[in-house]
């Protein structure tokens, strides 16, 4: 971690400021000779005594520790002594051949999968690799409410770290986080990202200082996240100028595209379960119950209405559906919708008014949301 990121951090529970207690310090890297990284080392905060381990340069600031991170703490606390080493050769060019074992390690496809779960999960894992890096219709829909030099950007529960490689490449922004909570994705992330700053934490609990960041996103992973409340006020509250947020699908669409692959969106749980159950039964797709009902449970049917709410407590909300529809018909086609897409890029004037009827209609797929904050804070 490049010791300017903690002018932006503060203690994720009380939001005080944290203290450094560096134990390795690396001089320069591949960029710079002279920037100073904090490899290993603890967060303190003064006030409600937590210990953050910086473990291999990526801080980790969340209460709940994996044992290995408990392990490491437990060795830096014991170290008395600050180790300063010189940069070490250039990043190395196999990045994607590491970033692919890792990802292969994780997402397994097993023996007896049907050819449709073995279809899915090998885009799944094309898309962790390289796919994500992707995202020209992301670029496209910010640049029209980012019109100026950007210092700060922050992607939380960036995953992989393909947006915010797009993000770092077009804004060239002072300096790019990520934050995200799972500890393999946020290796992979850094393999991927040799100059972001890579953090692991908890989206409800950010530990960046109220007003501190020019742009916060975050890319399909509030639908993840059980208390989606506190983490859109979160985000909100770190963001200085610009918040946008995606996720999907719609509460008032009825089929689940990206998880479930059922119509389940628009009904309880308990209902929901027995459609996604009984549907994948008739599609013979061999998805077992326990991985539907698990896939149901961490997944979150958002309204639009109730996130537009709470961006009405920090300033003005965008709904940018439509210009971020048109872009995705430009880039990236998926395959799976290709033929759909193609026409409809065809006949644009038409895809538009789609568009635009669905977001009146608020049952749009997925929803896309920038927040420009006003004058006045949260109430
Ligand atoms: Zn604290």
């Amino acid at each position: 971690m490049n010791k300017e990121l903690l002018k932006f951090l503060c203690c994720p529970y009380c939001k005080d400021s944290l203290k450094m207690e560096a134990r390795k310090i690396q001089i320069g890297n591949a960029y710079s000779d002279t920037c100073e990284d904090i490899v290993d080392g603890i967060l303190l905060c003064l006030r409600c005594n937590n210990e953050y381990p910086v473990i291999n340069g990526i801080p980790r600031l969340c209460k709940e520790l994996f044992e290995q991170e408990k392990k490491e703490l437990n060795k830096l606390k014991n170290i008395t002594e600050v180790v300063i080493i010189r940069s070490k050769a250039i990043q190395n060019s196999d990045a994607y051949s590491q970033i692919e074992k890792i990802v292969r390690q994780r997402i397994k496809i097993p023996d007896n999968a049907s050819g449709y779960l073995r279809k899915r999960l090998e885009n799944d894992i094309y898309y962790r690799i390289k796919g994500c890096e992707k995202q020209e219709k992301y670029i496209k829909t910010l640049k029209l409410f980012c019109n100026h030099k950007l210092e700060t950007i922050l992607d939380i529960g960036g995953g992989q770290g393909g947006l915010i490689k797009s993000l770092t490449d077009f804004f060239h922004p002072t300096l790019s986080i990520l934050l995200d909570y799972d500890l393999t994705w946020v290796e992979v992330a850094r393999l991927r990202n040799p100059t972001v700053q890579i953090i692991r934490g908890d989206a409800t609990n950010l530990p960046f200082k109220k007003g501190s960041i020019d742009l916060v996103i975050s890319q399909m992973m509030l639908e993840h996240i059980k208390e989606y409340t506190k983490a859109l006020v979160e985000m909100c509250e770190v963001a200085k100028e610009t918040c946008f947020v995606c996720w999907g699908p719609n509460k008032f669409f009825i089929y689940d595209f990206g998880h479930l692959d059922a119509p389940v969106s628009i009904f309880p749980k308990k209902m929901a379960k027995y459609i996604a159950v009984l549907w994948h039964k008739i599609r013979k797709t061999r998805k077992s119950n326990t991985a539907i009902v698990d896939e149901l449970e961490n997944t979150h049917y958002i309204s639009p209405l109730h996130v537009k709410k709470i961006f009405k407590n920090y300033g003005r909300p965008y709904n940018v559906f439509t210009n971020f529809a048109l872009y995705s018909l430009e880039n990236g086609y998926s395959e799976n919708t290709k033929g759909i897409k193609h026409y409809l890029f065809i006949m644009r004037p038409i895809a538009k008014f789609i568009f635009k009827l669905l977001v009146f209609l608020r049952i749009e797929p997925q929803c896309y949301f920038v927040l420009k904050k006003g004058n006045g804070q949260a109430k």
